[in-house]
């Protein structure tokens, strides 16, 4: 992908003195009241970059679905009195028009509209020639390519201060979390654009307040280059989001209490260690060709004797059979499953 961002760390400071982009606000501006407040408290947190959600995109019609334009004055009284930037969400060309026409100083695609392909050209038509900074939220469902293909047309628009926000993905099942990470699309995504900042809000993907804190920090240790959380004055009473939400100052506490490592080792310290794990993947790839010639020869035997190639018995059996000599050697349940799911699906491959 042709993508040449640049950081948005000047624009949205970390009030901890950290390099990290923290932006902050309530998932809605519900009234004037609740906007001045909790952009004040967030300040004395030393918050500059205030977000807040003009239009919401709800699942279920009928619910709040935002103040819309009447919200934009708030916003101004948070820039003009407070002296912080504003910041929010885009779903279509006409907000963006009005985001602009009030000064907004930076907006951000939600994980609905950068999953259509038409919204997202829509706004990304819609930007050119104006250069403000512009974060894309992963698409709601977990697919890397949409995810890109978001980002780059948004970036063909010729926006340079581009971002995106990493805030989990829809899950049919049931989960600790409200939209689980599956850390694996930003790490893949980072490996495949290293230059471009990937946020993390951590606020949608936990849907629960206690879980914010542990989510920021596995972004910070994955070296994300900062957070969107959700914050209201009075979170239990927000209209949209209130169980994820956290007052300023507990905002404010923790990111406090964040370890922030530091990036590229400046000794060989891992050497070591290196050198060990390279032996093991050698077994490993040892082992994995064996077990394909034996599976060859399997499927030799299956052949001539005319059975079926997928045996769904046998295939509980390995797999079982593996997670109960992985789990005494402390390895996981699921990271067992997914791996013999895949080693069985390659088995019957090499059968066929
Ligand atoms: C939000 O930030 O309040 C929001 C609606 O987010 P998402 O698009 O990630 O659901
Ligand atoms: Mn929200």
């Amino acid at each position: 992908m042709q993508l040449k961002p640049i950081s948005l760390k000047n624009e949205c400071p970390c009030p901890v003195g950290r390099e990290k982009v923290i932006i902050a606000g309530p998932c809605s501006a519900e009234s004037e009241e609740q906007v001045m407040a909790t952009a004040r408290q967030l300040k004395e947190q030393g918050i500059r970059t205030f977000r807040a959600g003009i239009w919401k995109p709800r699942t279920k019609p009928g619910g709040f679905e935002g103040v819309g334009e009447r919200g934009f004055p708030w916003l101004q009284r948070v820039q003009r009195e407070l002296g912080m930037q504003v910041c929010v969400e885009v779903g279509n060309a006409r907000h963006l028009e009005q985001a602009l026409h009030y000064g907004t100083d930076m907006v951000w695609l939600g994980a609905r509209t950068s999953t259509s392909p038409f919204a997202t050209q829509e706004i990304a038509d819609a930007l050119r020639g104006v250069d403000i900074p512009v974060l894309v939220k992963n698409p709601i469902n977990a697919d890397l390519s949409l995810w890109m293909g978001a980002l780059e047309r948004i970036s063909r628009s010729g926006v340079t201060r581009l971002g995106t926000i990493h805030r989990g993905f829809s899950s049919y099942e049931k989960t600790l979390y409200r939209y689980p990470p599956q850390w694996q699309m930003p790490i893949e995504l980072r490996r495949r654009v290293p230059e471009l900042t990937i946020i993390c809000d951590p606020s949608h993907i936990s849907g629960r307040r206690d879980l914010v804190p542990s989510v920021c920090q596995h972004a910070m240790d994955l070296g994300f280059d900062g957070l969107m959380i959700e914050s209201h004055y009075l979170p239990d009473e927000a209209l949209t989001d209130a169980s994820q939400q956290l007052t300023p100052a507990e905002l404010g506490q923790m990111l406090s209490m964040l370890e922030l490592r530091v990036g590229v080792p400046t000794e060989n310290l891992f050497a070591d260690c290196r050198e060990q794990m390279d032996k093991c993947d050698a077994i490993i790839v040892k082992a994995l060709a064996e077990r394909m010639r034996i599976s060859r020869q399997m499927g030799d035997l299956k052949k001539k004797n005319n059975i079926l190639v997928l045996q769904s018995a046998r295939y509980e059996e390995v797999v079982n059979a593996a997670v109960a000599e992985g789990q005494s050697e402390d390895l996981s349940v699921d990271f067992l499953k997914k791996l013999f799911e895949l080693i069985h699906a390659e088995s019957i491959n090499q059968q066929l």
